[in-house]
């Protein structure tokens, strides 16, 4: 299990690399949720996710608009990392 923390500030979101950590970009139609792999690996990853729906374009994910206690819909798939982010945690 890894805490999903927000990051408001991008440069600090980039220099602690904290496994799990997030920080969110608006873009014209969609979220970009940037995250560090729970894994601790350091491996940095964006998905596209919708403020309290599901783009319907490309692989997207339904997130619950959460930054305290975010939850993403469906599962994350990173490969060598795959489960769940409920309720601010990441657990496989
Ligand atoms: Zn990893």
């Amino acid at each position: 299990m890894k805490q999903a923390t927000h990051y408001t500030d991008h440069d600090a979101f980039l220099q602690d690399a904290v496994p799990g950590s997030f920080w969110v970009s608006d873009g014209p139609e969609h979220v970009n949720f940037w995250f560090f792999c729970p894994c601790g690996c350091g491996e940095k990853r964006v998905i596209r996710v919708g403020r309290g729906y599901k783009p319907e374009a490309g692989p997207s994910w339904h997130w619950n608009g959460a930054t305290e206690k975010p939850t993403l819909k469906p599962s994350v798939d990173l490969g060598h990392w795959h489960g769940w982010l409920t309720g601010g945690v990441w657990q496989k």
